[in-house]
């Protein structure tokens, strides 16, 4: 008997035949460099917890503290009752971590945008946004009501070129790019970007979800990276990342933020991150203020990491950063190279359209200051011989 839902039967079956259906694995272990995977344990290529603060004792600690003094949940949305002292405390510490006037904690990287682009930018607005950004830059920037226009991938001479042809229709204009590029690793021209932003006079904003605590001095990020500070209006962050917990950050001018406390929709109508979370947090920018241990240990690995992989024969496409892409090609060759790696004991995801074009699927290997050498050579092995046997290298 059919039924009104048919159509999603449809479309799932249509996902998998093309080998886009995402499976996704249950773990049962803390995150790091191995997992507890369905009864195994695999040495994990897959996170953001590029520094492995996520099961770090320090951050743990944090944690339990602040459930003891302050319990588990925030209690109501920040404007009412649910900004308690560590909110505020993360706040501050944070704009300090990253020489901004001010930062602003949501619940997540996905909701900072969705509160900073619609709070910046209205109808009569435009937006000028990288053809690459990330999928709640462009769900921020559809929100907003605003006109997007695409400029070329990291290319300011497209960026230029759109704005001269489009800027004296509208009110106002922002410039939107990610800072590193989290399905190819490369890191966008903000220096140069800025130089367009300044000539035109045009605001500009920078999501550095995974150039936080990666790029720049001790992981200051995208801005400290080129020496920007000052220069950048607003920055997005994400605390899921690097930091090894959750929540969003934005930072920036000091009126953007207080901007966003009346005006952020996330903010105003959806409950901030619990004490624990913020806690977390604050002992993760404790440990990177204190030492560049882990973002140097993150690079080192990396480098070696990209170095024997090129070496075998593999190509890892325009990546400058520990992101680490494995082109493939085709979406179902990347499928069954990452089910082989899992066979023997690597989990390392595989990414097809819609999050990178079709025909560019890929495995993404993102390394970790958690791995150990030895641990890089036992992926290393894989690659080598999951690559031999699917006649890719
Ligand atoms: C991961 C990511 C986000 C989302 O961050 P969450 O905190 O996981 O919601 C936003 N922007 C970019 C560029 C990201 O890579």
């Amino acid at each position: 008997m059919s039924t009104h839902l048919d159509w999603l039967q449809d479309e799932l079956q249509a996902l998998g035949d093309a080998g886009l259906y995402n499976n996704i694995r249950t773990i049962s272990s803390p995150q790091g460099a191995w997992l507890q995977i369905e009864g195994r344990r695999v040495l994990n290529f897959c996170s953001n917890n590029y520094l492995g603060l996520a099961n770090h004792p320090r951050l743990v600690e944090a944690a339990k503290k602040a459930i003891d003094h302050y319990g588990v949940g925030p209690g109501a949305v920040r404007i009412i009752s649910g900004t308690n002292d560590l909110h505020i405390e993360l706040e501050k510490r944070m704009a300090r971590f990253k020489a901004v006037e001010a930062a602003l904690s949501l619940q997540s990287g996905f909701q900072a945008n969705a509160a900073t682009i619609p709070a910046l930018v209205g109808k009569e607005d435009v937006i000028f946004s990288d053809r690459l950004n990330h999928a709640s830059i462009i769900d921020g920037c559809r929100l907003s009501g605003g006109k997007i226009i695409p400029y070329d991938h990291c290319d300011v001479v497209s960026l230029e070129a759109v704005i001269k042809e489009n800027l004296a229709q509208f009110r106002r204009a922002m410039i939107i790019t990610d800072g590193v590029f989290s399905m190819d690793g490369d890191v966008a021209p903000l220096d140069k970007i800025y130089e367009v932003a300044k000539k035109y006079d045009i605001l500009l904003m920078v999501d550095d979800a995974h150039g936080e605590g990666v790029l720049g001095k001790g992981g200051r990020g995208i801005v400290d990276h080129f020496g920007l500070h000052g220069k950048v209006d607003v920055e997005i962050g994400t605390m899921s990342k690097a930091f090894g917990v959750v929540g969003g950050v934005v930072a920036g001018k000091a009126v953007i933020i207080e901007w966003l406390r009346q005006r952020g929709r996330p903010f105003l109508f959806s409950s901030a991150v619990t004490p624990p979370d913020a806690a977390a947090c604050i002992a993760a920018i404790d440990i990177l203020e204190t030492s560049t241990e882990l973002v140097d240990r993150l690079w080192e690995n990396a480098r070696y990491f990209k170095a024997e992989l090129k070496r075998i024969g593999y190509d890892m496409g325009v990546s400058t950063t520990p992101i680490t892409p494995v082109m493939l090609g085709e979406a179902p060759l990347a499928q069954q190279f990452s089910r082989e790696l899992f066979e023997v004991g690597v989990f390392a995801m595989a990414t097809g359209f819609p999050i990178v074009p079709l025909g560019k699927a890929r495995i993404r290997v993102m390394i970790s200051a958690a791995h150990a050498k030895e641990d890089l050579d036992k992926g290393l092995d894989a690659f080598a011989l999951v690559g031999k046997k699917l006649g890719v290298i």
